[in-house]
């Protein structure tokens, strides 16, 4: 159509970048969301951001909500981060020995989050999950986990299973190349609910190493639990002797300073981190108890390592982001932002005639196309994805980027504005309009 024409014209740049790239690497992409499958179209290839606001390889800006999957709390290119980055960088980007802003970083992480008492830094959310699991396995020696349907805890072979067609089958593979006998200690639950959780437990007695969980759902959209859930976990973890893990890759430093641990007051054994606390950089956590960490190697026997674990450019803009989220105002100016979006974007819906679920942890918010709330994967799957690709693009071309998935968090940043706000909801009526 017209529409179209004009559309790729004003994006001839991306539009060239993608089909390059796709001639280069797989989709294109280096991670498979990024390619725009979901919505359709090519993506947008961004040449830089500032705050809230990204610029595109044409010239075109967009309010921001994409916020890179979450790490950029304080927006794009914080001043701060840049200059700590900046005189890191000066003095070497990379050593393979101990540099002293690791335990700076460190006791910054453990005097925030409840449960951490000792951590070690990662690379990537991945990581971090699989090596909590292999020593919540270590340190209980029992071979199975248990995960939720619809939560994600990076792309590891034991975690990468999900809910299929065959949704709820013990250790379905989710991707070829995971063989069944590396999923069949992944057991398999409905995220929020508790009699399915102890009923995993008593099918599996002295089995269970540990049960992860994200706190709050980030990857079927934003699910938070239901009153009593976590709590719950906890009851359950202590009464058959497993681990509790919250993979709070997401929430840490997100929902909360001390994360969904801290917003919720349950506290479990072993906690990942990532995004936030690496200040945009790639950088991630595991941590918990000190006599659960003091299993990990050199200190004992759970082996893990990692050439470029505790980068000095990581950990400059970690601690960086991390003293900036100790100014005490900073999280209920986010909380109030994107309570102001929710609200305006739940009126707009309303307006529109357009069947919304607007659900938001803290500053991340999610808007499900649905008829009722989702507090499951289960309930997820049903949303209409077509017409979240619809208000999607209709965002896009009035400069709002989303994240290009109905099932993933936008993430609202310290630099979100009033202003920016203002901007989101008036294209949101276009959006909505696009949707019906
Ligand atoms: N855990 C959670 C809760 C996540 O949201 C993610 C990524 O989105 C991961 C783990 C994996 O992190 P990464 O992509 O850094 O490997």
């Amino acid at each position: 159509t017209a529409t179209d024409l004009n559309v790729a014209s004003r994006r001839a740049a991306s539009a060239s970048a993608f089909a390059r790239a796709q001639d280069l690497m797989p989709g294109g992409v280096s991670s498979p969301v990024r390619a725009y499958k979901a919505v359709g179209g090519d993506p947008v290839y961004i040449r830089s951001g500032k705050g809230a606001v990204v610029t595109d390889l044409d010239g075109l800006e967009y309010v921001d909500y994409v916020g890179s999957y979450g790490p950029l709390i304080l927006g794009h290119a914080p001043d701060t981060v840049l200059a700590a980055l900046s005189k890191a960088a000066a003095r070497g980007t990379t050593f393979g020995m101990p540099t002293e802003a690791e335990s700076t970083l460190a006791a910054m992480v453990i005097d925030a989050v409840p449960s951490v008492e000792m951590v070690r830094f990662v690379n990537s959310g991945t990581e971090a999950a699989m090596s909590a699991i292999r020593l919540a396995r270590a340190a209980t020696g029992r071979p199975a986990i248990v995960k939720c349907t619809g939560c994600y805890h990076g792309h590891s072979d034991a975690l990468l299973v999900e809910a299929g067609s065959g949704a709820l089958t013990l250790g379905q593979p989710s991707s070829p190349g995971v063989p069944k006998d590396i999923t069949q200690n992944t057991l398999l639950v409905p995220f929020n609910d508790l009699e399915a959780a102890r009923a995993v437990f008593e099918a599996h007695p002295d089995q269970i190493a540990a049960f992860a969980v994200e706190p709050v759902g980030g990857n079927m959209g934003c699910v938070p639990p239901v009153e009593g859930y976590l709590e719950g976990l906890r009851s359950l973890c202590d009464e058959f002797g497993a681990m509790l893990l919250f993979d709070e890759v997401m929430t840490g430093f997100r929902v909360a300073r001390g994360g969904a641990q801290e917003l919720y007051a349950v506290t479990p054994d072993l906690t990942c981190l990532g995004k936030v606390i690496g200040g945009g950089l790639p950088c991630a956590a595991y941590g918990g108890r000190r006599d659960l960490m003091e299993q990990v190697a050199p200190a004992g026997p759970m082996y893990q390592a990692g050439t470029l674990s505790g980068n000095p450019l990581a950990m400059a803009a970690g601690i960086a982001t991390l003293a900036e989220l100790e100014n005490p105002d900073l999280y209920g100016q986010l909380e109030s932002t994107t309570r102001q979006l929710a609200e305006g974007l739940a009126t707009r819906a309303e307006r529109a005639g357009v069947p919304v679920q607007i659900a938001r942890v803290g500053s991340m918010l999610c808007v499900f196309f649905a008829e009722s709330p989702v507090l499951s994967y289960e309930q997820a799957v049903r949303c209409r994805t077509d017409r979240f690709a619809a208000f999607f693009n209709a965002m896009l071309e009035r400069g709002v980027i989303l994240p290009p998935s109905q099932y993933e968090c936008w993430f609202i940043s310290a630099a979100h504005d009033g202003e920016l706000i203002k901007q989101t909801l008036q294209a949101a009526e276009h959006g909505f309009a696009a949707a019906v």
